[in-house]
């Protein structure tokens, strides 16, 4: 609906749209109301352009005569009611019959009051400031109304956004150590009701230290982020999570997963950041950029297990692939049952 947002009432128009078929019921009305300098004034004699030129001149009150020819003032009320553009304005029947039963028609139609014309002056003024203010007042709170669910989406909208950031690593865009670590809870929690295995791996730069002190930071910060999308290429299940754990290292958890699941992803992962053939001359291990990787898988249902003694079998297999010489992977050894390799 076409809203005006007043915020002050008393410098708003007010604005009264007569509809008659008589010029002289007309001419009178503009005469008592034109002593009033905030009331616009405007007329129609054709009933059959009524809605239209409402809808035009945006009246806050309607003085509608009850018999016109063509279409009568009663099957005007409805269309006015019927038209989403006029449907709230205040209607005035103007009648020259003053009967309960013309009375009780016109207020069942949608007609706000009914006046005997001609009126009184000062009671025609009044009741026409009275059903404009109340209108006012209407398209007032509908228009705050309005703006209130607009700031409301808004508001949603951006505290999606913070969420979604809060959860972001801000350098390489993917999930950060927050997300990990609810990330893994809930996953713990989903393997523990469905009796599955959970397997997490452990990804670390070899020799970053040395790249970035001869490369430059910039150029290290480059190079986390060609990691990171070489690690996103072996990911193919949606279900599976890859986050910055801190610095120069990642992990990624793959709910449902066993131990040869993880193998073959890490061989995978290691694999993609050898083809980035990213040149690293001051590493002991190769002339290229390399990942160290340890894994550990568990079954969450087995008591004296928690996400951290998962994250610390990982974490030790990482540190014994780096103790074995780097660019390797290491599969964790505490790992029993279903979790040990095939
Ligand atoms: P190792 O092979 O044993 O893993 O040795 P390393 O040098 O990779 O490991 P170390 O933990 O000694 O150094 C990690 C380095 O990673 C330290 C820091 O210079 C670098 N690093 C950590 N976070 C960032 C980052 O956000 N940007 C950049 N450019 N470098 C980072
Ligand atoms: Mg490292
Ligand atoms: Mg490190």
């Amino acid at each position: 609906m076409e809203q005006r947002f007043i915020t002050d009432l008393s410098i708003k128009p007010i604005v009264v749209f007569v509809v008659d078929d008589q010029m002289m019921v007309i001419e009178a009305v503009r005469r008592m109301l034109s002593s009033e300098s905030d009331i616009e004034f405007h007329y129609s004699t054709d009933p059959t352009k009524a809605v239209e030129m409402a809808i035009h001149v945006k009246p806050t009150v309607i003085l509608l005569d009850l018999v016109m020819p063509d279409i009568d003032g009663m099957t005007l009320v409805r269309f006015f009611h019927q038209n989403k553009k006029t449907q709230d304005i205040p209607i005035i029947v103007l009648s020259s019959i003053e009967t309960p039963i013309d009375k009780g028609a016109a207020f069942s139609a949608g007609a706000s009051d009914y006046i005997v014309k001609l009126p009184d002056k000062i009671e025609l003024i009044a009741r026409v400031r009275a059903h404009s203010r109340s209108y006012l007042n209407k398209l007032e709170r509908d228009a705050a109304f309005s703006e209130l669910h607009k700031l409301k989406a808004e508001l949603e909208e951006s505290n999606n956004a913070l969420q979604l950031l809060s959860c972001l690593d801000g350098l390489t865009g993917i999930a950060n150590r927050r997300r990990f670590d609810e990330f893994m809870l809930n996953e713990w929690k989903r393997a523990v009701r469905e009796n599955s295995t959970i397997t997490l791996i452990m990804i670390d730069i070899d020799y970053f230290k040395a790249y970035n002190d001869n490369y430059g930071h910039q150029k290290g910060d480059e190079t986390l982020k060609a990691v990171v999308s070489a690690l996103k290429e072996g990911i193919n299940r949606p279900a599976d999570l890859l986050a910055r754990y801190g610095g120069e290292e990642f992990v990624i958890v793959l709910p449902d997963t066993t131990m040869d699941g993880g193998l073959q992803l890490a061989k995978a992962s290691m694999r993609h950041v050898e083809l980035l053939a990213l040149p690293h001359a001051h590493s002991e291990v190769s002339s290229h950029v390399t990942i160290s990787v340890g894994i550990a898988c568990c079954e969450p249902e087995l008591r004296h297990n928690t996400v951290e003694s998962l994250i610390e079998a990982a974490d030790q297999a990482l540190y014994e692939a780096k103790a074995k010489g780097r660019n390797q992977t290491v599969v964790s050894t505490v790992c029993k049952g279903r979790c040990q390799l095939k």
